[in-house]
């Protein structure tokens, strides 16, 4: 809680929580000369964006995010000068890797027309699928990265939406004859955590995948927690504050100020000030849906993974679930309650690209798959199966683990509610419209949600922040 000491005159605002969208909140509003504190209920600042020796000392993991295609592009970030704040873009020699089990890998490069060469009689299909995307990507960028509004380039919205609403299932079997993009699509877009039949699901490989040629699927030097230290250090040079290991139990007890903006999701978000709302939107918010949860495995290795196809090894990112229907069996079954037996396995290797984060000579990987909501499954022989079948050999080179249960993401971040990265199904339902269709505003004047449960929803951008902020501004921070 804040005490009186944070507190060096009366407080514009207070933001709770220090995740990409709380310290992006707090940097718009503390821009305007406005005084702001931040709270943070954990030891280290960052929420989904942290690393820390989680294995062995000298082996620096990410925590939860690893790879940064949003926070490359971002429109906030763009105006915040992380490069000398030292943040340092690497990117990889691909962006992906997917192995199949006769040796082939499907691989994702920076530039459309390498990525389709690869793909055989299929390079047109994609070509013609990615390339308008790449095309009119600062035409898309404000309607993608931002709460639902009125177009400011209808057409090119309407050429990206009549695809991006369909599922990834129907739009990789339409566009594309063979298996190896056919899965690729899949995999891109099971990072939405809805099975893959969905609509929806194909605007989120769409968009991903199009970020692998826009911005490329980059990761900070030294780990993710340089960019939350650059974003910290920022709002600090601004004349903003920091209070760590600052959780908020309730938000009658912080001191005044004219706004509050809250880096939660509705659950946590109902614990500290659910007694201040009118029960139609308690009833609301309650009502809100998280979705699948992430089991995830961190690895100190004594060398490299020992690819089959040595390919995956320009890549930062492999995604392991072999072909289409395996993918999507995989996710359709952690998401109606059953842990799949062959998950779809999502994978960084970090220390190919940046060697400060091991020991000379030594590496680590980032890992997870999905699971269901709050699961309690082991998933860790499940994964390194997966990994093994791709890299036999992986588990002789395994010199440490560290993993992480939904319910242990829960406890390192209250927004991770049974595990849920993306801190709420992004269905169609979900979408546009989180986590109320008030978006930002709560019906507590001056109360706000800035975190990724709001419009543009999961990823390191900052975006929810910024869109937060702006309504605080206009609402009560105008004089
Ligand atoms: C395992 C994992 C892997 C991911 N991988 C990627 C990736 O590779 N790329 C990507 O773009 N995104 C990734 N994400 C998603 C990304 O991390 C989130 O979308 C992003 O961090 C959301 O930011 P946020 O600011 O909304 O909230 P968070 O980052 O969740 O931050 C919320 C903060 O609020 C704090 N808090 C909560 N309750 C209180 C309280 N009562 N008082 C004070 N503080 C409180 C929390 O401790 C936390 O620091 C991943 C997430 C996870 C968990």
């Amino acid at each position: 809680m804040a005490s009186s000491k944070h507190v060096a005159a009366t407080l514009d605002a207070i933001v709770i929580g220090s995740g990409p969208n709380g310290l992006a909140a707090a940097i718009v509003i503390a821009r305007t000369g406005r005084k702001v504190l931040v709270l943070e209920a954990e030891p280290r600042l960052g929420g989904g964006v942290r690393s820390a020796e989680l294995t062995l000392p000298g082996f620096v993991h990410d925590i939860c995010s690893a790879i940064h295609p949003f926070a490359a592009t971002s429109p906030m970030f763009r105006t915040i000068p992380l490069g000398a704040l030292g943040v340092e873009w690497i990117a990889p020699s691909a962006m992906l890797a997917h192995p199949f089990d006769d040796g082939r890998a499907a691989l994702v490069h920076r530039s459309v027309e390498e990525t389709a060469a690869g793909f055989g009689s299929d390079a047109r299909s994609y070509r013609r699928l990615m390339q308008p995307i790449v095309d009119d990507w600062p035409l898309l960028e404000s309607s993608v990265l931002g709460p639902l509004r009125v177009p400011q380039h209808p057409f090119a919205l309407a050429r990206f939406g009549w695809l991006a609403l369909r599922s990834a299932e129907s739009v990789a079997r339409q566009t594309f004859a063979n298996e190896a993009p056919r899965a690729l699509f899949g995999g891109i877009a099971a990072h939405s955590m809805l099975p893959l039949d969905r609509l929806l699901t194909a605007g989120v490989s769409l968009v991903l995948g199009a970020m692998a040629h826009v911005a490329g699927w980059v990761l900070p030097r030294g780990g993710s927690q340089t960019l939350t230290d650059a974003l910290a250090a920022h709002l600090r040079d601004l004349g903003g504050e920091i209070a760590a290991g600052s959780p908020v139990r309730s938000i009658d007890d912080l001191p005044p100020a004219r706004a509050v903006l809250c880096d939660l999701s509705p659950k946590p978000l109902l614990r500290i000030a659910g007694h201040r709302f009118p029960q139609w939107y308690r009833r609301k918010l309650e009502r809100y849906r998280y979705g699948m949860g992430v089991f995830k495995v961190d690895w100190a290795l004594d060398a490299p993974i020992p690819w089959r196809n040595p390919a995956c090894a320009e890549a930062g990112t492999v995604h392991l679930g072999g072909t289409l229907q395996e993918i999507v069996r995989s996710e359709q079954e952690a998401w109606s309650g059953r842990p799949a037996d062959d998950p779809f396995v999502l994978l960084s290797q970090p220390t190919l690209f940046d060697p400060s984060r091991a020991p000379a000579g030594k590496h680590i990987a980032w890992a997870y798959c999905h699971v269901p909501h709050g699961s309690d499954m082991d998933m860790l022989p499940r994964i390194e199966r997966q990994i093994e079948r791709f890299a036999p050999g992986f588990r002789d080179r395994v010199l440490a683990r560290s993993v992480l249960r939904p319910s242990d993401l829960e406890r390192h971040n209250a927004n991770l509610v049974g595990g849920d990265i993306a801190a709420g199904v992004t269905d169609i339902r979900q979408f546009f419209t989180r986590p109320t269709r008030r978006t930002y505003s709560t019906p507590v004047r001056g109360l706000y949600i800035c975190s990724a449960s709001t419009p543009p929803g999961v990823g390191v951008h900052g975006m929810c922040g910024y869109f937060a902020a702006q309504r605080a501004l206009a609402e009560v921070l105008r004089d």
